[in-house]
């Protein structure tokens, strides 16, 4: 993936704060943090989305995910949101799959999601056709 910036930073083709390494899967702290101790988990070898990487790769980086967590827990973080970006729409800019792991401190300000209220029988149903395809 010849334009993929963290396939360069993988290769050590551009540089990175590493905080975890093996053959599989690299960590480094993001560039832009949300907070600080925003950490990224990639895959070493390239997949896009969580619709084509394998299965067993996302369960081992979500491992690592966890890790982090916990190293972050005993640097002073409250609690943390991990998120993975899955398409432009819902917010992915950098096309090779990752997990964020951004610490979260008591009154940092950063707003939870909005949400909204099911229409009549709205939650049955799609509670239905997500389970239809599986
Ligand atoms: P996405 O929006 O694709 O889920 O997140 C991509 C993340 O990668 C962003 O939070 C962005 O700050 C980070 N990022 C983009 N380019 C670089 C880079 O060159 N180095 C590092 N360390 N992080 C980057
Ligand atoms: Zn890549």
């Amino acid at each position: 993936m010849e334009n993929c910036i963290f396939c360069k930073i993988i290769k050590k083709e551009i540089p990175c704060e590493k905080v975890y390494e093996d053959e599989a899967a690299l960590a480094f702290l993001d560039i832009n943090p949300v907070n600080i101790g925003h950490t990224l988990v990639v895959s070493k070898k390239h997949f896009e989305n969580i619709y084509d990487i394998d299965e067993d790769l996302v369960a081992y980086l979500a491992k690592i995910a966890k890790k982090i967590s916990i190293a972050l827990k005993k640097m002073g973080a409250s609690g943390t949101n991990i998120t993975t970006n899955n398409g432009e729409v819902a917010g992915q800019v950098v096309l090779h799959y990752h997990i964020h792991i951004i610490p979260r401190f008591e009154g940092d300000g950063l707003a939870p999601w909005p949400t909204r209220k099911h229409k009549e029988g709205e939650m049955e149903e799609t509670a239905k056709k997500i389970s239809s395809m599986l």
